[in-house]
């Protein structure tokens, strides 16, 4: 069967589709080393320096704060507007790029844009008195966003930038954290929050050669304009007669390939999987409708967009953008007499119709068949992070872009001078690395620091048979520590949703604590236990969906999950995530905490 044929297919020949999406996955699983990647720490440290770098020489830091922060992107700056709303004082992010941003602090490479709806993304628009200027918006626009955050409420104040935390060491005898740095920095926090991030390590494929490029290269999250020219917006004019390579074509890619294809003498884009990539169709913010819209309007879109991934279908779909279209179409479904019951099987149908639609789509846009052909993804929408882009498929009608697909293998090996896929050499003068980022199953890993909690426990330890946590959020033997992140927690493909979750809930247990003198919070042992066995017991679904997708970086890389249960998000979707944690605070009782080393009462007080 043809890819023509296939894409021209209907819908209801699912046992087919199935049968091509399980080839697809299967031709790319069996070789596990071609998946494999470099710690950059290891063996190119000099790709990760921060070529923003603004770092100012100041004194090292001796004092004792209320809460200290880790991490300086949404997740930190939420978890510090709403600990500042709690009545708490002295909040210190530290953070090692040189302002608050994160991710967006990061990657600014050409064309960096957010695919998420600018409304629902940013945080605290209305606090803030902000509209952004476009439905999605640009990467600086986004980073002005979050200073515009960290001034509003004062985080500026005692934040510490360029600075690594180095180790952080619990003292049970004061009850707090001593917090040391790559700076000299150390000093006290009587709470600790660590938003580091899901994907905050750049990572290099270990392709056989790499370290023998004599070239010039870098990854997209560390992009180089000294070697480029240009900028995020303008012409990349040192890129004038360059070959220049990019490896990988995922949501990054997409983004910076159109401006690479633009600025390069020539372009090659080296593909192991295809990304899904639907219409973006982005607008400027229209003044009318903003001005028409009512207190409360944010937090109701943001709910409204989070529920399309839910079954929760009787929630309007305000955003209604191609990330929700599939609950539209389910609608369309049960509209024209489908069962509610059957909700699988018209997922999977919606989910296969979107796909067939996405393949004829780059067969009406791509010139060149074979090229057209290559570029088609054979998966479900969400087994990889969808694509939206209206000039990324036509950069493959240019005549200086070639796409050198690899067949799902990967770039065979780097020489001195180029690449080589099927045993053929492109030679090329800068090879650009959109590999992705390290994957957070590793929470000490990731953080990249030492963690020594009660008796010195450190988390590889603790969680030596996998996660523990209550709520996503505590893990006994580390108190008075928060971790923010997916694994055990809500998650929400609007990724500062689901951290505005945690950030409101973690400012409730340190508001409550500080206005009650409690020193110490620790999650209880049945607590923890509970909690962990619940995101064991509705992981299922999710393992089992990721099991059919090709690998990438969503199902560890092909490989089996089981292993990973207790690192999956809550199984029972983001809208009851947040229900839980939404009906805890309100019963007062701060059940499965234990205060002061003691279980809490019905007032959250220790008895
Ligand atoms: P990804 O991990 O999604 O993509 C890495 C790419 O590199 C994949 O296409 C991968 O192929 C490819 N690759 C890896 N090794 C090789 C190799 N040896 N040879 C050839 N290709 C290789 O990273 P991204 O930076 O694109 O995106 C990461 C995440 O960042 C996204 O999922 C998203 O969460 C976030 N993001 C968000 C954006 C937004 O707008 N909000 C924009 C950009 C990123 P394969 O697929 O086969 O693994």
């Amino acid at each position: 069967m043809t890819d023509q044929q296939n894409s021209s297919q209907s819908a209801a020949d699912i046992e087919a589709l199935r049968e091509r999406y399980r080839a697809e996955r299967e031709r790319r699983t069996p070789d596990k080393a071609a998946r494999t990647y470099l710690d950059m720490r290891e063996s190119f440290g000099e790709m990760l320096d921060d070529p923003y770098a603004d770092a100012k020489s100041r004194e090292p830091v001796d004092d004792e704060v209320d809460v200290l922060i880790v991490g300086g992107g949404f997740g930190g700056l939420m978890t510090a507007a709403r600990m500042r709303e709690a009545g708490v004082k002295k909040i210190r992010i530290v953070e090692a790029g040189s302002d608050v941003g994160g991710t967006w602090y990061w990657n600014r490479y050409p064309g960096a844009a957010c695919d998420v709806e600018s409304y629902v993304y940013f945080p605290l628009l209305e606090e803030t008195g902000y509209m952004p200027k476009e439905r999605y918006s640009k990467a600086s626009e986004i980073r002005e966003h979050a200073q515009r955050i960290a001034q509003h409420f004062g985080l500026y104040d005692h934040a510490l930038f360029s600075t690594q935390v180095s180790s952080l060491d619990w003292d049970d005898e004061a009850s707090n954290w001593s917090v040391k740095t790559n700076r000299g920095d150390s000093m006290r926090a009587r709470f600790v929050v660590l938003t580091t991030g899901p994907l905050n390590k750049p990572k290099l494929p270990a392709i056989p050669g790499i370290e023998r490029f004599k070239g010039h290269s870098f990854h997209t999250s560390r992009w180089d304009y000294a070697y480029t020219g240009g900028s995020a917006t303008e012409p990349m004019t040192g890129l004038a007669g360059k070959r220049v390579a990019i490896i990988g074509t995922g949501a990054t890619a997409i983004q910076c390939v159109p401006p690479l294809a633009r600025d390069a003498k020539q372009l090659f884009v080296f593909q192991r999987t295809p990304s899904s990539v639907d219409a973006r169709n982005n607008s400027v913010t229209d003044p009318e409708w903003a001005a028409a819209l009512t207190p409360g309007w944010q937090q109701r879109r943001i709910e409204s967009f989070t529920a399309q991934f839910t079954s929760r279908l009787d929630i309007e779909n305000e955003v209604n953008d191609g990330w929700t279209t599939l609950a539209n179409a389910i609608r369309e479904k049960l509209a024209a007499g489908r069962s509610v019951a059957d909700a699988a099987q018209l997922l999977e149908e919606a989910d296969f119709e979107k796909m067939v639609e996405v393949r004829e789509r780059i067969e009406s846009i791509v010139d060149d068949q074979a090229t057209a052909d290559a570029l088609k993804p054979w998966f479900s929408l969400y087994c990889k992070r969808p694509c939206f882009h209206d000039e990324y498929l036509p950069t493959f009608n240019r005549s200086n872009v070639t796409l050198v697909d690899t067949a799902g293998k990967g770039v065979q090996a780097i020489t001195e001078n180029g690449l080589v896929v099927d045993g053929k050499e492109y030679e090329v003068d800068c090879i650009v690395f959109a590999t992705g980022f390290e994957v957070a199953s590793d929470f000490a890993r990731q953080a990249g620091f030492e963690l020594h909690g009660v008796g010195g426990l450190t988390l590889p330890q603790k969680w030596r048979q996998g996660m523990s946590t209550f709520h996503g959020l505590h893990s006994r033997g580390f108190p008075n520590l928060f971790f923010i992140s997916q694994a055990q927690s809500g998650m929400s493909v609007n990724f500062p949703h689901m951290l505005s979750v945690q950030a409101v809930h973690a400012a409730h247990v340190v508001g409550h604590s500080v206005a009650n003198g409690v020193q110490r919070v620790e999650a209880s042992a049945e607590a923890e236990r509970n909690w962990t066995d619940k995101i064991v017991e509705l992981s299922g679904a999710r393992i089992k969906f990721l099991e059919t997708c090709t690998p990438g970086f969503y199902n560890n890389e092909g490989g089996r999950l089981e292993a990973q249960a207790k690192s999956m998000p809550y199984g029972g979707g983001p809208l009851e995530f947040i229900q839980i944690l939404q009906d805890w605070r309100e019963a007062g009782e701060f059940e499965g905490l234990e205060l002061d080393g003691k279980p809490a009462n019905k007032k959250g007080e220790s008895k």
